[in-house]
């Protein structure tokens, strides 16, 4: 047989236990990939529809392991969440995505912002805001200049403690962001309980713009109900100029995706801005 004979549950149990020691390995290598230099970001640009200028740049984490080789966060954020490992990384993200914003200011694009990832373990600790100062005091940090990204799951649990912590970020000088917006809570009622600021529509709903009709309807909606309620918003996961075209007809405000770069290390993020107008 095709399988060495081997049956079904065999090969899923094979491969249970391949996933399982890939992710144990992963979980100990993680520990030290701070201390090793083995994390590091990349920026990925976000584009004024109007303007076409780059006004900010997301900051977003790449882990290259010795023997791995490069590890996505979709897979290794996770096991830090869990392994609460996810702590000192979300602080050396942070403190990182605010030094090289420094360094973007300092090369002249002194009105380009920074958008930064906040991860739900991070923000669930009580400490959480001083943590955030404590960084922002360390770095210097101009936080006008800066945006956190937050999902419509972190923040749902215990609104109540929720608001208090959003208002405490607001007054460091940040503003507030909805990742993945569409993906996450039917309920539609905090949008105006939190002091949020931008959205930014799942990619899922962008992919489906030149195909789906329904996928149209939802993010005109989207965008609609966002002004309504004074928020900006950012599209993600553009690939094609039919989805700009289409967003730009809506009155998004932002866009963001492979159309206009892929994620880029500092570097490179900086002679791509010498060839794109930047705000
Ligand atoms: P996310 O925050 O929703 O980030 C968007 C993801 O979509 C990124 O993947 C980005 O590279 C990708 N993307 C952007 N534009 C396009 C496009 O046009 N086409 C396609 N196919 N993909 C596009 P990435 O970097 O692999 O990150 C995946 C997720 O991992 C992030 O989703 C976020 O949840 C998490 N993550 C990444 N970096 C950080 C970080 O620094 N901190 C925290 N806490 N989480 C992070
Ligand atoms: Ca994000
Ligand atoms: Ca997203
Ligand atoms: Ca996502």
């Amino acid at each position: 047989a095709k399988n060495g004979g081997r049956n079904q549950l065999e090969l899923y149990h094979e491969k249970m236990h391949h996933n399982g020691s890939r992710q144990m390995k992963l979980a100990t290598f993680l520990r030290k990939a701070i201390e090793k230099n083995e994390l590091f970001l990349v920026y990925h640009p976000i584009v004024d529809v109007q303007t076409n200028k780059i006004i900010s740049v997301e900051a977003l984490v790449r882990w290259k392991q010795d023997q791995f080789g490069l590890i996505p966060p979709s897979e290794f954020i996770p096991i830090a969440e869990e392994s609460g490992l996810i702590i000192p990384i979300s602080e050396w993200i942070i403190q990182k995505a605010c030094e090289d914003l420094q360094t973007i200011h300092l090369q002249g694009y002194s009105n380009l912002r920074m958008s930064i990832n906040i991860s739900a373990l991070h923000f669930s600790q009580e400490y959480f805001v001083k943590s955030i100062n404590d960084i922002f005091q360390k770095t210097n940090a101009n936080t006008n200049y800066i945006d956190f990204e937050l999902t419509e799951s972190m923040i749902m649990p215990n609104a109540h403690e929720t608001v208090n912590k959003l208002v405490k970020l607001k007054k460091l000088g940040v503003k507030l962001l909805i990742d993945d917006f569409g993906t996450g809570y039917s309920s539609l009622s905090y949008l105006n309980r939190f002091p949020l600021d931008i959205l930014k529509i799942d990619q899922s709903f962008i992919n489906g713009l030149s195909s789906y009709e329904d996928d149209c309807s939802i993010v005109e909606a989207i965008i609609t109900m966002a002004h309504r309620l004074h928020l900006k918003v950012v599209a993600e996961g553009v690939e094609n100029k039919k989805q700009l075209n289409f967003l730009q007809n809506e009155k998004c405000d932002y866009i963001q995706g492979y159309y206009i770069s892929k994620p880029l290390p500092i570097h490179e993020l900086l002679s791509f801005f010498t060839s794109w107008e930047t705000e």
